[in-house]
């Protein structure tokens, strides 16, 4: 809460959004957001007549406020199906307590909700890997490189499974623009390629994914949540660690200095994006289907397979 008053109303503000140069009443802020949702969602095309959308839900601020979001604007649209998907990756104290509120906002939502096991999937708990993996010496990278890849596999599968022509993230404009320039220090022009807007279809295998939330804030999605009344996850992953952080981190600290460069980051890369797709066009890389799984990858064996599958 400010002690400014609302720039459009006589409220009083709540919200200072100072890449706007605005102040924000309870009303004027969630409609504001509610319109740049909208808006995002026009301009990348990405929901169509008759879509059948699953929504990655961890039962964090982002995945419930998306699932929330979508669910209000497009209440009137009987055309459009929409089901969750949560993934219990096996983190004790955490995962387990954001997956009761996945399921408790599932059914006040009244929404179809299906929750698959790293354990039943892959033979074993995040837990239970990054503890043999550590101990067997071939400790590649994080936990989250563990968890990330085996979790955008098991969310790509099911959801084609289930019937979906598109997986909806929580992802925000924070969480996109780190995950840019983490494409950028890496060089990885593939991944880079596929941060677009617009849903890609890329290989039949492949559900489209589509980020709602990917022009607006991370700490405006939580203000968002809390006004709407959702519940909230206050615990972080103990697992939560990696280049990625220090990039968040670094981010953050340019935006208190210079608000707006988030957005700044964004659309310069929304220019550069045609050209880094000619590149990656240009160098051939072709998505096969993965020779354990069936899953599309662009090696042999997909990376999923190779980190959990070959050392069970
Ligand atoms: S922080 Fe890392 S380990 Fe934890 S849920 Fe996210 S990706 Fe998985
Ligand atoms: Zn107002
Ligand atoms: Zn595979």
């Amino acid at each position: 809460m400010t002690k400014f008053m609302c720039s459009f109303c006589t409220r009083k503000a709540v919200y200072h959004r100072k890449y706007e140069g605005v102040y924000l009443c309870e009303r004027h802020f969630v409609r504001s957001i509610e319109e740049k949702v909208k808006r995002t969602i026009r301009r990348h095309r990405m929901v169509q007549r008759n879509d059948c959308i699953a929504f990655a839900l961890s039962g964090g601020k982002d995945s419930s406020a998306v699932l929330y979001i979508m669910k209000k604007i497009f209440k009137n649209r009987k055309d459009l199906k929409f089901f969750a998907i949560s993934v219990d990756e096996g983190i004790p104290g955490y995962r387990d307590e954001s997956l009761k509120i996945a399921k408790r906002l599932c059914e006040t939502l009244g929404v179809e909700h299906h929750i698959f096991s790293f354990k039943k999937e892959f033979g074993k708990t995040l837990e239970e890997k990054v503890r043999d993996v550590k101990k067997s010496d071939i400790w590649e990278g994080t936990a989250c490189t563990y968890c990330g890849l085996a979790r955008r596999w098991l969310l790509n599968k099911k959801a084609r499974e289930l019937g979906a022509k598109k997986i909806a993230f929580g992802m925000n404009l924070d969480d996109e623009v780190q995950g840019i320039m983490m494409d950028y220090v890496r060089g990885d022009l593939v991944r880079l390629a596929r941060m677009g807007g617009e849903p890609i279809v890329s290989h039949k295998l492949f559900v489209p994914r589509i980020k709602p939330f990917r022009e607006i804030p991370e700490k405006e999605i939580g203000l968002y949540a809390i006004l709407s009344g959702l519940e909230i996850q206050e615990r972080e992953c103990p697992y939560l660690e990696g280049p990625r952080f220090r990039v968040r981190d670094f981010l953050n600290d340019l935006e208190s200095e210079s608000p707006g460069i988030k957005f700044s980051v964004l659309r310069t890369f929304e220019k550069l994006l045609p050209h880094v797709r000619e590149i990656v066009k240009k160098e051939g890389v072709k998505i096969r289907k993965c020779e354990k799984c069936g899953e599309p990858s662009s090696q042999k064996i997909c990376k999923t397979c190779e980190l959990w599958r070959k050392q069970k």
